[in-house]
């Protein structure tokens, strides 16, 4: 299940860098910027591996870390929008704002 994306605010925030998204190419910032760890595998294709396996190989796996945009993060299903873009599309703005 994907968790709620929070924007935290950090005190070095906007001086840590920057990184570029996987999907878009977008440059954003490293504290804004959504990374997750994948184990990703030489042989790409599922079902070929899958009977390499069968045969006996051994095939060879290694961490990935991928770095998103949080637009794409949400897109992908990493993480949900934040509460308050939820209220916002529930109620419209004016209800948010009281
Ligand atoms: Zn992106």
């Amino acid at each position: 299940m994907p968790k709620k994306y929070k924007y935290i605010r950090r005190r070095d925030a906007g001086r840590q860098g920057t990184v570029t998204c996987e999907n878009c190419g977008k440059i954003v910032p490293r504290h804004k910027a959504i990374c997750i760890e994948t184990v990703e595998s030489v042989v790409r294709d599922p079902t070929l591996r899958r009977e390499l396996e069968k045969k006996g190989a051994i095939i060879m796996s290694y961490p990935v870390k991928k770095c998103y945009c949080v637009n794409c993060a949400v897109f992908l299903g990493i993480v949900k929008i934040g509460g308050y873009a939820e209220r916002l599309r529930k109620y419209g703005e004016q209800r948010v704002q009281i």
